[in-house]
């Protein structure tokens, strides 16, 4: 690890001019990913940021009209044991609740998780200078791609690896930053970038804003489940998450919003599998239709087959749980 700089911020405009007195500087929130950056020397910042104490930005709240104020430092532990969380918003409690390991949920922050880097280990190896740091090459085509993507890959095929995001887009959540240019809010289904344009972001932020605030709109009148599955049940990341959020009229499917994760370089929505069960009985009928509908365009690599057939089961499952 380089010798850098350590900062505390108080204010998130002390956090962004600490950051422009020295370009090239990080923010810190749990640090998580951070640390593991530093390590690698995938990062070499002269100056590193510490934002964990920024005031307000831990807050977890429910509104009045059951919408949800979330602080991006709020840790994954707290999401998912906050009550009102659990109570209206299942699947994002849940999502949270299955990250990583307990020793680490209870560090990391649920802006961190959606801003973490993929794990593509091409990208994680100092001595790869792949698409994702500026080289000319995605090493995952033609080499162990096992947990890569079969949705949306290319140029670069890393899988987008935050569990919170899944659940995030599928409750139509909004995210606010704040920088140079003020505020900005934007809707979580936009902020996640495919690597089309730029195979170096995997988020529409900008290099010199914060994350402020989440919100995730009500879900009265809302089911919704989460399932994740993954090679050990803690220290791992997920191999394919589902996010299903249902309106139930009777057992009569209303509307559908499903996103998968693991499997695309940004949190990917399975419009093929909520066609398959809007205006549908959710029955095992229903289920399979959708689980075959989430599969539609799923362009495995050499490796990674697998994921087709786990997509299909998890969708399946995920609705079923709700049934
Ligand atoms: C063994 C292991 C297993 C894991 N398993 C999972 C898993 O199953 N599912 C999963 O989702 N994740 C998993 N993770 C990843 C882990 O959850 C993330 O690294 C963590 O959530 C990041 O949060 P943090 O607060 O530590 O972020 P940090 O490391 O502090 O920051 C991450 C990135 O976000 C930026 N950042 C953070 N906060 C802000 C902000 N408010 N505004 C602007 N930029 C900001 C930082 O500059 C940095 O670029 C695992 C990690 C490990 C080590």
């Amino acid at each position: 690890m380089n010798r850098f700089e350590f900062a505390r911020a108080t204010s998130v405009a002390e956090a962004r001019s600490l950051r422009a007195e020295k370009p090239g500087s990080v923010l810190k929130a749990g640090g998580i990913d951070v640390l593991d950056h530093l390590k690698e020397h995938l990062v070499e910042p002269p100056r590193v940021i510490d934002i964990k104490s920024l005031p307000g930005m831990k807050d977890i709240a429910v509104e009045a009209d059951g919408s949800l104020r979330i602080g991006p430092l709020a840790t994954l532990a707290q999401v998912a044991a906050h009550p009102g969380v659990q109570k209206s918003h299942r699947a994002l409690a849940d999502a949270c609740g299955e990250a990583a390991s307990p020793q680490i949920r209870n560090v990391a922050s649920i802006g961190g998780n959606v801003l973490q880097r993929p794990r593509c280990w091409y990208y994680r190896l100092e001595s790869y200078k792949c698409l994702k740091k500026g080289g000319a090459v995605c090493y995952a085509i033609g080499g162990e791609n096992r947990y890569h993507v079969i949705f949306g890959g290319g140029p670069s095929y890393a899988a987008h690896p935050s569990n919170a995001a899944v659940p995030l887009v599928a409750f139509g959540a909004t995210f606010t930053l704040e920088g140079g240019k003020g505020k900005r809010t934007v809707a979580a289904a936009d902020f996640f970038k495919p690597p089309t344009a730029n195979p170096e972001a995997e988020n529409d932020i900008g290099a010199d804003e914060v994350l402020t605030e989440i919100r995730v709109p009500s879900a009265a009148g809302m089911v919704s489940s989460f399932q994740s599955f993954r090679e050990r049940a803690a220290f791992d990341w997920p191999l394919v998450d589902v996010a299903a959020v249902l309106r139930l009229e009777g057992k009569t499917v209303k509307e559908a919003r499903i996103v998968l994760g693991a499997v695309a370089p940004i949190p990917w929505r399975s419009r093929k599998a909520e066609d398959a069960i809007v205006g549908k009985t959710l029955d095992e009928a229903a289920a399979l239709a959708a689980a075959r509908g989430a599969i539609v365009g799923a362009a495995p690599l050499s490796d990674n087959g697998y994921k087709v057939s786990l997509v299909q089961t998890l969708v399946r499952r995920t609705l079923l749980s709700l049934a």
